[in-house]
């Protein structure tokens, strides 16, 4: 179904991002149809460029990243047809007078603050006395947001001067993931899963987010932030939320944001015995070490983080939840395991085997869910149990038609047309992410605490087996 249609400014439209999700994103929902053909896109970034010429890096972008979506002839051409391009400082003049003259009356306005979080304040500013803010008008803010608590609450604060909390939409990425969604579905679609969703049946859960990639070119960014504020504060925590969450009473966006946020207000602090930093070693002379790759010898910053926490409320009482997150890790893998408790009782005699049932949500790659059942093992060797998996991974149960699906980007901006924010993160709820994050930081800071090494292509530090092993439990996925 199209959405209705509407300008869409990227600002930073020459940046990575837009270069490797937006555009691409953008092409691949034009071409399904859901993107109307009236649609416009207007790059804004301070580099000097004309509107041809952003077509032709548009194209490039597509030709590299869209995934080899196959379309009709000529599609491509009317896509490029829909960009524009004004140059601009976020910080200055130039450009916005121009800009504001493009906007049309009567369609939907988003604006996607592409750029560095220093801007943020800059762009909702600028916007404003431009005139370009109407009451439907709707801003893409992406992460990192904030650095902390404090950080994060002057963000929200600047961006309240200008727009309200219903036309921001602050992005994770993860929340837009098909295997996300399903996982409400699951949970809240069907009977069988939610009377056994609280600790009386689960035994504990496992969230991994694990990258074979290092930090790459963004070394100076992510030696100021490390494992714990890119991934933990923001990936990780939502997904705990997703899992944790009671039943909203409906499937609006302020009912599930409402419950996330209990989530992450119901969260133990994190005892420093049960929390693991490491940081990787370089790799047969061929990578080099996270030192190396930030160009700081000394840095403490952590690229790998594990721990253990507990949610302080009567669904979850007891349970431990295990996440963990880093790069340079031997396997590229987000997945989610909630392992059921064993049976009471074996009556077929502990020879038999004894099984837990495990739900295993995998983000990437293959999305998909699947459960591990206890069955009789075939033939006629008695009464000898194993563990088959039912599998509900998409493109098997629908198809590869219906398993293409969009990827986050896709949908999620998709959302901000449609003025949907449930699967985008509310303010309250990102500063309480951070409440939680900051003590944790302060007490590394503290007793000067000093990440642990880990060999590149490994599972993590050893530390962080233990840290799960103490409880008599092991890793699943990456071990
Ligand atoms: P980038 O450095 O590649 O691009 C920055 C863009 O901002 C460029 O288009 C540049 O022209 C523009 N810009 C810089 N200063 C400007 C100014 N004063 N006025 C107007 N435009 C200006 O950055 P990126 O990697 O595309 O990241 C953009 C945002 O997205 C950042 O907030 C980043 O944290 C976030 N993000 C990026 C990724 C990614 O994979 N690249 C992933 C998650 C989040």
């Amino acid at each position: 179904i199209p959405v209705d249609p509407f300008d869409l400014v990227i600002f930073g439209g020459t940046g990575d991002l837009a270069q490797r999700k937006i555009l691409p994103g953008l092409f691949r929902r034009y071409c399904s149809g859901q993107m109307p053909v009236d649609a416009r896109i207007i790059g804004a970034a301070r580099s000097e460029h004309d509107s041809a010429e952003y077509r032709a890096f548009a194209a490039q972008a597509i030709r590299e990243f869209s995934g080899g979506r196959r379309c009709e002839d000529g599609t491509l051409d009317d896509f490029l047809n829909r960009l524009e391009y004004v140059t601009i400082d976020a910080r200055g003049t130039d450009g916005w007078e121009q800009l504001a003259s493009l906007m049309r009356d009567g369609v939907v306005r988003a604006f996607y603050f592409s750029v560095a979080p220093a801007l943020f304040g800059d762009l909702a500013q600028r916007i404003h006395e431009h005139g370009m803010a109407t009451e439907e008008s709707r801003i893409v803010v992406e992460k990192p947001f904030g650095h902390d608590l404090a950080s994060a609450r002057a963000l929200n604060r600047t961006l309240a001067t200008h727009f309200d909390e219903s036309q921001i939409y602050r992005i994770d990425h993860y929340l837009g993931k098909e295997t996300v969604q399903n996982l409400m579905a699951v949970r809240f679609g069907n009977m069988l899963f939610e009377p056994l969703w609280n600790s009386q049946y689960v035994d504990h859960i496992q969230i991994t987010v694990a990258e074979t990639v290092g930090v790459g070119g963004r070394g100076e960014y992510y030696d100021k932030s490390g494992a714990m504020r890119d991934m933990m504060q923001n990936h990780l925590m939502q997904l705990l939320c997703l899992i944790a969450m009671e039943p909203p009473a409906k499937f609006d966006p302020d009912a599930v944001r409402d419950e996330k946020l209990k989530v992450i207000r119901a969260l133990d602090p994190v005892l420093p015995h049960h929390i693991v930093r490491g940081q990787y070693g370089a790799q047969d002379g061929e990578h080099p070490s996270y030192r190396e790759a930030v160009g700081n010898p000394r840095t403490r910053t952590e690229s790998y983080i594990a721990l253990k926490t507990h949610i302080s409320n009567w669904r979850w009482a007891g349970t431990p939840f295990y996440l963990r997150t880093g790069k340079r890790l031997k396997a590229r893998s987000s997945v989610i395991n909630v392992l059921f408790k064993d049976t009471p009782h074996s009556i077929f005699g502990e020879e038999a085997g004894r099984h837990a049932n495990l739900l295993t949500i995998r983000l990437q790659p293959n999305e998909g869910i699947t459960l591990q059942v206890t069955i009789k093992e075939p033939g006629p060797g008695g009464m000898r149990l194993i563990d088959v998996p039912l599998d509900m991974t998409f493109s098997d149960a629908l198809g590869p038609e219906e398993a293409d699906f969009p990827d986050a980007y896709e949908r999620l901006i998709m959302d901000v047309i449609r003025g949907n924010q449930t699967l985008f993160m509310r303010g309250d709820e990102v500063e309480a992410a951070w409440a939680w994050t900051d003590p944790i930081i302060a007490g590394w800071e503290a007793r000067n605490d000093v990440p642990k090494p880990y060999d590149s292509g490994s599972a993590g530090p050893t530390d962080a087996e233990m840290l799960i092993q103490r409880d008599n439990r092991n890793w699943r996925g990456i071990t």
